[in-house]
């Protein structure tokens, strides 16, 4: 009665809580499941900060040059260990996860090398990277070429065109494991693990890539676990935990992350340089709550996805089936939806829940976007958050939460205004 009075006060009626608690009591099993993967890779998360014997001394930060920066150093043997990979570059100088898929890319490929990827169209931000569409300063301008094998219409890979498009100038292979925005299914990691045995057949020495966006901690294993070159991905989504205040990483390959990290600082220079400016605390303590806040993520995925596919809207992934990332999309299918669930999130957020989400036209979108987030450290996508571009099938796109309690009253404060808007009848 207390926590119902609780709901009250924040604006949640009798009517769609119950309607809540009913959908949440249907998933226990798979709730269960989530809280096990975060048991196991919380184990797995502290047995590297053990072996690696993370003490105080490495919290302390440096400055200038950054040399000796013994914190930076055990972080990414840290890593290294957690992810089970040869090497890490680990750097709040690493800006964002498309920086540092940036870094990985440039330090592996020369002039006359060839990127393929496998699975369809890569993240938005990397079309200018690798040259897709034109930009200055592409990887196209320095002569390095790149080639798209597109998954079948089932979602399964056409290992026959995959097999032809591999080449004498195949230097790296791009997988994206989350499928972002797009609209194709997100790799497991057993998956991955297929089409990198069939490529490393054809060609053993093609470096395969996995962007691993969103993807960290879903599952047991990891990329690495089944072959991949290296991973990549940023700090303010699933391994900084909500605490990175900034940063990206790589795990993979010794001599690739060297390349890497010569492709960062200078050549020459490589990873002994990179002042941690005293952020290094919070990258070990995200590092370490991750597994139970991407717990806590997927469970509010997977609640969002059975209530909205409960009142009928298209879900994706549906509220039955497995997850490899912590990303929802609901359609809508009008603007007045898209908004209104946005409107919930905000709402529902620890800060700036005050004001109201609009739609707006945002450089490198063809249509308004509304976008709702209430979050401790800028942009963070780990943190509840979602975006819903105005235009036909009208989805909106979320994902995250600290606690699985805040991802469960932002999707209850999203159902309170779809229903006070009579957009859903709750039944
Ligand atoms: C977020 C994301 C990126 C880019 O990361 P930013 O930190 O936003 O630059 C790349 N790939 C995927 C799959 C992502 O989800």
């Amino acid at each position: 009665m207390e926590l119902e009075a609780q709901y009250k006060q924040l604006g949640i009626s009798k009517e769609v809580l119950e309607f809540g608690k009913n959908i949440e009591a249907s998933l226990k099993k798979r709730f269960e499941a989530i809280d096990e993967t975060a048991e196991y890779n919380q184990l797995k998360v502290i047995q590297a900060m053990q072996e690696a014997r993370v003490s105080d001394i490495h919290f302390a930060g440096t400055t200038g040059y950054g040399y000796n920066d013994l914190g930076r150093d055990t972080l990414e043997e840290v890593y290294a260990k957690a992810f089970h990979g040869e090497d890490a570059l680990v750097r709040p100088q690493l800006i964002s996860g498309t920086h540092a898929l940036t870094v990985a890319l440039w330090g592996s490929l020369r002039p006359g090398d060839e990127i393929l990827s496998p699975v369809g169209k890569p993240y938005d931000t990397l079309e200018e990277v690798i040259g897709i569409r034109d930009s200055v300063g592409s990887l196209k301008e320095f002569g390095v070429s790149y080639r798209q094998v597109d998954l079948l219409p089932d979602g399964s890979f056409d290992y026959e065109n995959i097999r032809k498009a591999i080449g004498e100038k195949t230097r790296l292979v791009e997988i994206q494991r989350s499928k972002g925005y797009a609209a194709r299914p997100t790799l497991s990691v057993a998956r991955i693990g297929e089409l990198i045995r069939f490529i490393k057949k054809i060609k053993p020495d093609v470096i395969c890539m996995v962007d691993n966006c969103y993807g960290e901690f879903v599952e047991r294993k990891e990329p690495t676990d089944v072959g991949a070159d290296m991973i990549v991905g940023s700090l303010i989504k699933n391994p900084g935990g909500g605490l990175a205040p900034i940063g990206g990483y790589i795990v993979g390959r010794k001599d690739c992350i060297e390349r890497a990290a010569y492709r960062l600082t200078a050549p020459g220079l490589g990873k002994e340089v990179g002042a941690s400016l005293g952020v290094s605390q919070s990258l070990y303590q995200g590092l370490f709550l991750s597994p139970t806040v991407v717990a806590g993520a997927l469970k509010g995925a997977i609640f969002a996805a059975n209530i909205y596919e409960s009142l009928g809207f298209a879900v994706s992934p549906n509220g039955s089936e497995s997850r490899h990332d912590i990303i929802q999309a609901v359609t809508f299918g009008t603007p007045e939806g898209v908004i209104k669930f946005c409107e919930g999130i905000q709402a529902a957020a620890p800060v700036d829940s005050f004001v109201t989400p609009e739609p707006w036209a945002m450089p490198g979108y063809d249509s308004d976007v509304i976008m709702a987030a209430g979050a401790f450290v800028q942009g963070s996508s780990i943190e509840l958050s979602a975006d819903g571009p105005i235009k036909p099938p009208y989805s909106v796109f979320f994902q995250g939460g600290l606690t699985w309690y805040h991802a469960k009253l932002g999707i209850l404060k999203s159902l309170q205004k779809l229903s006070e808007a009579g957009l859903v009848t709750i039944p």
